[in-house]
């Protein structure tokens, strides 16, 4: 059974004239957590560039005679510059063919989604964007954490430690100490002893429950708790790295009660 019907404004372009591009939302890392219309866009596709935290078993639902292509971005690590992912994506479009453009978590939530649409937008491309379940709500819940909760947060701010590029808007820590509610923060993982020292600096409770989370929905994930001025020790104690997030907030607690996914025979999907 479909769960979609086959409707021709949203299929896959024929490969007649220019082609089309799906910039998809892959999910956090459970190949089980793609869209429903992602996982019919990357079975449907010619062309798939995919990044680095794609969980390999969704790679195998591309068609076989699909082509495969590694354009992932480690820290510090660039298998291709954004230029050429740019002009790689556009080159196979006009050939006619469907391009899929697999990111982690949703395509919109860091990770230059945005960027890579004003590229196909400028050069006339038809794309479509397929949102994604972003690791930033996605990883505290496997972790038991809800990012709001009545008791504990009415809001939830998630922001970048990665602060490399002089031309982005810089982050007011002092006044995010001061905002209250959930603060997830990803690619902090090098800057998470700077980050939680200006929350501090900034007026935040030192004893602010705080969690990091590694490679969280995969059957790697690694939380490691403490506050927020313990966290970025026990963090660094327990070796942990990238891909990792970090949560601070009164809702950090409740992964005691609501610790489902490492107490459970749950086995991530394998679609
Ligand atoms: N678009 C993505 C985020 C891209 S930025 C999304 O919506 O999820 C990449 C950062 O996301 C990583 O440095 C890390 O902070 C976070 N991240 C992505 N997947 C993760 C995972 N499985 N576990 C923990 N953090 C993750």
């Amino acid at each position: 059974m479909s769960l979609i019907p086959d409707n021709n404004n949203h299929m896959p372009a024929p490969n007649a004239g220019t082609g089309k591009v799906y910039l998809i939302g892959a999910g956090p890392g459970d190949p089980e957590l793609i869209t429903v219309k992602g996982l019919r866009c990357l079975r449907a596709a010619d062309i798939v560039l995919y990044d680095r935290l794609i969980g390999t078993a969704l790679l195998q639902e591309a068609r076989a005679d699909a082509t495969l292509i590694y354009v992932g971005k480690g820290p510090g690590c660039h298998s291709m510059p954004q230029d050429q992912i740019n002009a790689t994506i556009i080159h196979h479009a006009q050939q006619g063919q469907t391009v899929v453009r697999l990111k982690g978590g949703d395509p919109f939530v860091f990770g230059r989604g945005g960027e890579e649409a004003e590229a196909l937008a400028e050069a006339k491309i038809p794309f479509e964007i397929v949102p994604g379940v972003t690791s930033a709500i996605a990883v505290p819940a496997y972790a038991g954490i809800p990012v709001t909760h009545r008791d504990h947060a009415s809001s939830i701010t998630i922001v970048t430690g990665h602060e490399g590029r002089s031309t982005s808007p810089s982050i007011n820590w002092e006044a995010l100490a001061a905002l209250g509610g959930t603060l997830v923060v990803l690619m902090g993982v090098k800057a998470l002893p700077n980050f939680t020292q200006r929350l501090i600096n900034g007026g935040m409770d030192p004893s602010t429950p705080a969690a990091m989370i590694q490679e969280g929905t995969t059957e790697k994930q690694h939380m490691v708790t403490g506050t927020l001025s313990t966290i970025a020790e026990v963090a660094a104690q327990a070796g942990l790295t990238s891909p990792a997030l970090t949560i601070v907030g009164a809702v950090v607690n409740m992964n005691t009660i609501l610790n489902w996914y490492v107490n459970s025979s749950y086995t991530v999907g394998t679609l």
